[in-house]
C-alpha cells in the first residue's frame, strides 16, 4: 500500500514529534514513523522524564532521611521502596507517551509504528512492528532518528551488571557500589539518584576535570559539593578492562597518560561516555545523504541536507544534544518545509544539570570568552547571601553574569545552586533579545525569591552591587 504526505518524518523524539505536529498545524499532511512502540524518544522513554523522576524521588527520600531535621520538622522511620519508586517513574513516562498519541489524533498526524528505511528522494519503506511494510511517497523527508549509547571496545552492556542509562534507570535494587566511567551530566545525574538511595559512588573521567565544557569555576565548585555528598572521583583515568565476577565487576583502570594498572570493583558499572548520532539501517547511503566527520547528518542552517527535499534534526546533527535543542529546531524545519521563516539561536540553548543543587548556563563560559580575546565582566552573586535561599535553607552555590565590557550585553550566565534550571530562563530571554545586564538589574523582581541572586549578579556586573 502507498500514501503520499507532504512530509514524513522518521523518529518520533522531541525532535520529530514537535516538527510533526508543526507541520500539521501548517496544513501539512504529515506522518511520524517509530519504531519503538511509544512516542517521546529517547528523552520521554529512557532520558530525560524517567531520570527527572527517579532525580526527585530520591531527593525526596535525602531530604527526608537527613535534611528536613534542620527545619525542625522530625521523620522517623524512613524507608525506602524502590518498586514504588520505579512504578511513579514508568507511570509518568507511560501518561506523557500516551499524551503524545492524543496530541497526533488531535492534530490528525499519522503515527505509523515501525521502523522507517529510506529508499529515494521521495519514498520511505516501513517496516511495520505488527508485520508486512508499507511504503510512504513523501515530498518531504525529515531524519529525526536521535542518537545512541557509545559503548567503549572490549566492554560487553548486559543493562544488568553492566549498564548504560537506560539500565541504570531500571536497576533491580540499590547497588552497594556503583562505578561510572564517565564523568559527564548523564554519569552525575544517575550517580546522585544512586548516591542519594545508598550506593557508594566512584566516577572514573578521562580528562582532569568532571564536565567538559562547562565554566570552569562552575565545574570546580559542582565537584566539590559532589564529594560532600560521598562521590568519589578518578581523573585523568581510563578504565581498560571489565571482568565479570560471580557478584561483582572488576575495572582495570589505568592512568590517562600511562603507567601502573589498578583494580576496583563494583557491582553495578554505568558506562556513560556519551552519545552518538544514530543512522543505523536508515538507507543514506541509497540517496546519497552525506555524513559529517563524526557521522551526524550534515545540513545547512535550514536543515537541508545535501539532498534539498531531506532534511535533518535533534541529536542526530551537529549541536548540543539537548531535547529542547531538537524540540526547537522541530517548529523552525517544520516552517521552513511550509514555506516559513523559522530559525534557531544557538547562542540562547540553556542547558541544565539536575543535580543537587542544579548547575545551568546558557551562553559563553569564561573560558570561550577569554579564548577568543573577548573583554568582558563578570558579576557574581552568592546564594548564601540571598534571603530566600536562607530561609529555605538552601544556600549553596551561586550566579555568574559575563558581560560584554564595552556594551554590557550579556554574554553568558552560569548558575550552581537552588533551582538553577528555572532562574536561568531570564537569562536565555536576555540574550535572546540582546538585553544588557543593567537592563536584567533595572527590571523589579519579586521579593523574596531565588530569581533575585541573578538580578544582583546582573548589578555586579553593571552599575554596581547593592547587597554585597
Ligand atoms: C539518561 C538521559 C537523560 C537525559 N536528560 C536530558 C535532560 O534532562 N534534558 C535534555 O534536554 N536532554 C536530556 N537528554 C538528551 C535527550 O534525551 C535528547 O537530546 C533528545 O531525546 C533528542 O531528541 P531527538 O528527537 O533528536 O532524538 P531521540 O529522542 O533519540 O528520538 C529518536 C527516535 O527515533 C527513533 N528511530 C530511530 N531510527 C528509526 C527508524 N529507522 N525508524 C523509526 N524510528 C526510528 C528512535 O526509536 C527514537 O525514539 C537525556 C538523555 C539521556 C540518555
Amino acid at each position: 500500500m502507498s500514501q503520499d504526505y507532504d512530509l514524513v518524518i522518521i523518529g518520533g523524539g522531541p525532535g520529530g514529534y514537535i516538527a510533526a505536529i508543526k507541520a500539521a498545524q501548517l496544513g501539512l499532511k504529515t506522518a511520524c514513523v517509530e519504531k519503538r512502540g511509544t512516542l517521546g524518544g529517547t528523552c520521554l522513554n529512557v532520558g530525560c522524564i524517567p531520570s527527572k523522576a527517579l532525580l526527585h524521588a530520591s531527593e525526596v527520600y535525602e531530604d527526608a532521611s537527613h535534611n528536613m531535621a534542620a527545619l525542625g520538622v522530625n521523620v522517623t522511620g524512613v524507608a525506602l521502596d524502590l518498586d514504588v519508586m520505579m512504578a511513579h517513574k514508568s507511570k509518568t513516562v507511560t501518561d506523557l507517551t500516551k499524551g503524545i498519541e492524543f496530541l497526533f489524533k488531535k492534530n490528525k498526524v499519522d503515527y505509523i509504528l515501525g521502523t522507517g528505511k529510506i529508499t529515494g528522494v521521495n519514498a520511505v519503506e516501513v517496516t511495520l512492528n505488527a508485520g508486512g511494510a508499507q511504503t510512504l511517497a513523501a515530498k518531504n523527508i525529515l531524519i529525526a532518528t536521535g542518537s545512541d549509547v557509545i559503548g567503549l571496545p572490549g566492554i560487553k552492556i548486559d543493562e544488568e551488571r553492566i549498564v548504560s542509562s537506560t539500565g541504570a534507570l531500571s536497576l533491580k535494587q540499590v547497588p552497594k557500589h556503583l562505578a561510572i566511567i564517565g564523568g559527564g551530566v548523564i554519569g552525575l545525574e544517575l550517580g546522585s539518584v544512586w548516591g542519594r538511595l545508598g550506593a557508594k559512588v566512584t566516577v572514573i573521567e578521562f580528562l582532569d576535570r568532571i564536565t567538559p565544557g562547562m565554566d570552569n569555576e562552575v565545574s570546580k565548585q559542582f565537584q566539590k559539593v559532589l564529594t560532600k555528598q560521598g562521590f568519589a572521583f578518578k581523573l585523568s583515568s581510563k578504565v581498560t578492562g571489565a571482568t565479570l565476577g560471580k557478584s561483582d565487576v572488576s575495572l582495570t583502570i589505568e592512568p590517562a597518560a600511562g603507567g601502573a594498572a589498578e583494580t576496583l570493583n563494583a557491582d553495578v558499572v554505568l558506562v556513560a561516555i556519551g552519545r552518538k548520532p544514530y543512522t543505523t539501517g536508515l538507507g543514506l547511503d541509497a540517496v546519497q545523504v552525506k555524513l559529517d566527520a563524526k557521522g551526524r547528518v550534515e545540513t545547512d542552517k535550514h536543515f537541508r541536507t545535501n539532498v534539498p527535499n531531506i532534511y535533518a534534526i535533534g541529536d542526530v546533527i551537529a549541536g548540543p544534544m539537548l531535547a529542547h535543542k531538537a524540540e526547537d529546531e522541530g517548529v523552525a524545519v517544520a516552517e521552513i518545509i511550509a514555506g516559513q521563516h523559522g530559525h534557531m539561536n544557538y547562542d540562547a540553548i540553556p542547558s541544565v544539570v539536575y543535580t543537587w543543587p542544579e548547575i545551568a548556563s546558557v551562553g559563553k563560559t569564561e573560558e570561550e570568552l577569554k579564548a577568543s580575546g573577548q573583554t568582558y565582566k563578570i558579576g557574581k552573586f552568592p546564594f548564601s547571601a540571598n534571603s530566600r535561599a536562607k530561609a529555605n535553607h538552601d544556600t549553596e552555590g551561586f550566579v555568574k553574569i559575563l558581560s560584554d565590557a564595552k556594551t554590557d550585553r550579556v554574554l553568558g550566565c552560569h548558575i550552581i545552586g537552588p533551582d538553577a534550571g528555572t532562574l536561568i530562563a531570564e537569562v536565555v530571554l536576555a540574550i535572546e533579545f540582546g538585553a544588557s545586564a543593567e537592563d536584567i538589574a533595572r527590571t523589579c523582581h519579586a521579593h523574596p525569591t531565588l530569581n533575585e541572586s541573578v538580578r544582583d549578579a546582573a548589578l555586579a556586573a553593571s552599575v554596581g552591587a547593592i547587597r554585597m
